[in-house]
């Protein structure tokens, strides 16, 4: 087993520093480093950055991030939330790194949409329908995961359709 023991921390998320809700990590002892290639080969929507020692996942709305040292989730309730969303990724760590021999490691990067690519196929008009400020912190909030194409939702309007097909696509890729 890789990761025998971890403590788990909340914190307030930078990117919304109001909010009841919280962000929250498991630390551990040991560097999970190698078994990110193996995760980069069965997590085929992951996006793996080897320069920078870490993969991004994302799981409806929730973001997972895996560092050497800690794995993290964009939001938690409180401390048990947060220990009952961490232990599955956890898990697959130890999984993962137990099947290695099964799999082949991948060391790409595959390409992930930008805040910029999104915000070019919204409406641009800053109605704040969505409940941001501008088209371009939905953007950003949409790339993190933390909004829906389906909030924004003068994108549903038949001008928009050629734009909301590509920014579908964007997303699933
Ligand atoms: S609802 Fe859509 S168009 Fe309006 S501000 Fe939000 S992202 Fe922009």
């Amino acid at each position: 087993m890789l990761i025998e023991d971890y403590q788990i921390e909340l914190y307030t998320p930078p990117w919304n520093p109001g909010s009841s809700r919280f962000a929250a990590r498991a630390r551990f002892a040991v560097n999970i480093s190698k078994v990110l290639p193996y995760l980069n080969a069965v997590l085929r929507s992951a996006h793996y950055v080897p320069s920078m020692n870490m993969l991004m996942l994302k799981q409806e709305d929730l973001l997972i991030a895996f560092h050497p040292y800690e794995i993290s989730i964009t939001d938690a309730a409180n401390h048990e939330d947060a220990e009952r969303q961490l232990k599955p990724y956890i898990d697959l760590v130890n999984q993962t790194w137990e099947r290695r021999q099964e799999i082949i490691p991948d060391q790409r990067t595959r390409p992930r949409p930008t805040h910029l690519g999104i915000y070019k196929l919204l409406p641009q008009t800053n109605c704040r329908e969505c409940g941001e400020a501008t088209c371009y912190i939905f953007a950003t909030k949409l790339m993190l995961a933390l909004k829906k194409i389906q909030d924004c939702k003068p994108l549903f309007e038949a001008q928009y359709q050629a734009q909301l097909s590509a920014l579908n696509e964007m997303i699933a890729t």
